[in-house]
């Protein structure tokens, strides 16, 4: 971050401005859009950071718009980097927030909510096999989430299909899969797509593993729902997606069937290291991702978790039970 340039708005589609604005994590930038319509929108809000927040009033003041002119702010979906200074932009801009209503839990900061979160992942990991003493990430990644966020609050849910209230050119997306809550904007006119982190270019985008909304249900497929919803837009017109990081799409459906082909790879792998003996989720882990498995835990067991989804699905994989950790052979 410490070489981060300021860089000015873009217009990148009709009435559409690209705003780059830093993060302190792995992935880089962010990219949030302000959207010209009946109201002035905003796309995400970036991490709450002073750097961040600097970037945002810059790249604002460089299309001569100030932060009180913004009317309402939309999630993507409710990852940090995307909605940690939610509340303070709002504090300042009176700006009314929408977003899906899975985000709002998060958003929210519903304490309730949050310990069932945290319950979750223990169990989860637990039955993965993740050794006790690596169980702190759970606690870590609780922790991210008061620090480069802080609780706000959303007022209006959205859901697919519906036009965005105040942008009456543009269409709702439930985007699912890299997150729970996370949705896509659509405009039909010139095939825009505010895409989130569901569609970019230079990295796959992970489907975490999620909590569901709450006990009474079971955990969401995300991996499956992921590819599922990334061969919803491979069916759709999209001249241009607009990504959350990283540079605009264009030829998304090639860049879709890559990723989808890139990931039944990865699917068939699993399936291979299965062949000498039966293992934990979190073995695999390790011999998915050698290096990046201790480091990145809970994105690198996403994705073993995903694709172990996948061949249950398709009855390729069986499953036992020991002592409270599940093992998986072929
Ligand atoms: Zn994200
Ligand atoms: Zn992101």
């Amino acid at each position: 971050m410490a070489n981060y340039v300021q860089k000015p708005a873009a217009e990148v589609a009709k009435g559409v401005f690209q705003l780059e604005i830093p993060t302190p994590f792995s992935v880089g930038p962010v990219n949030l859009y302000l959207l010209q319509g009946e109201k002035l929108t905003l796309v995400d809000a970036g991490p709450l950071t002073e750097e961040a927040w600097h970037a945002l009033n810059a790249g604002l003041e460089s299309i001569q718009v100030r932060l009180e002119d913004i009317e309402q702010v939309i999630l993507t979906h409710h990852h940090v980097d995307h909605c940690g200074q939610l509340e303070r932009l709002r504090r300042v801009s009176q700006a009314h927030t929408m977003a899906h209503p899975l985000a709002v839990p998060y958003v929210e900061m519903d304490e309730a909510f949050l310990s069932f979160h945290d319950r979750f992942f223990y169990d989860l990991y637990r039955e993965s096999g993740v050794p006790d003493e690596k169980l702190v990430i759970i606690e870590k990644y609780h922790r991210l989430i008061t620090t480069f966020a802080e609780k706000s609050r959303i007022d209006t849910v959205l859901k697919h299909g519906q036009k965005v209230p105040g942008l009456s050119e543009w269409t709702v997306l439930y985007t699912p899969g890299h997150s729970q809550s996370h949705l896509s904007l659509y405009r039909e006119t010139d095939r825009v797509m505010v895409a989130g982190d569901h569609i970019i270019k230079r990295i796959s985008s992970n489907a975490f593993i999620e909590p569901p909304r709450d006990q009474s249900q079971a955990r969401p497929l995300t991996l499956v729902q992921y590819r599922t919803a990334l061969q919803m837009c491979a069916d759709m017109e999209i001249d241009l997606a607009l990504s959350g990081h990283g540079e605009p799409v264009a030829g998304h459906r090639e860049l879709i069937l890559q990723r989808l082909q890139k990931n039944w790879e990865r699917t068939d792998r699993l399936r291979e290291l299965l062949r000498d003996g039966e293992k934990t989720a979190y073995e695999l882990n390790a011999l998915l991702f050698p290096t990046l498995y201790e480091q990145e835990l809970p994105l690198t067991l996403s994705e073993t978790l995903g694709h172990i989804d996948l061949l249950k699905i398709l009855h390729q994989v069986e499953c036992r039970e020991a002592e409270g950790v599940l093992y998986y052979s072929l």
